[in-house]
């Protein structure tokens, strides 16, 4: 395994397709939510908008492609630049 592979370019024309949503299971249109996970950090989902509600149908669906590992990479170096430059993480816990 040489070749190194870059795939998941941003905004592919699929995904620009999907910009007003795809409809959960509950025939609403998904909520657009950025997850904040190490392995997924900065990257959209589409989940239900009932999600904060308790009954919600647990539709989730990725809105941008994967991250190559060496964007995320990137993105865990700016993450740990920005929460030092802000003195505390917590500010990435307040969505
Ligand atoms: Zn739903």
């Amino acid at each position: 395994m040489s070749k190194s592979h870059i795939t998941g370019s941003l905004g592919s024309v699929k995904v620009e397709l999907l910009q007003k949503g795809p409809k959960c299971y509950c025939d609403l249109r998904a909520k657009s939510t950025i997850a904040f996970t190490d392995e997924n950090f900065g990257r959209r989902f589409w989940g239900c908008v009932k999600f904060k509600d308790g009954g919600h149908c647990n539709y989730f669906a990725w809105r941008d492609p994967k991250m190559c590992s060496y964007g995320r990479r990137v993105i865990r170096q700016l993450r740990a630049m920005h929460a030092q430059s802000l003195g505390e993480q917590s500010a990435w816990e307040s969505n």
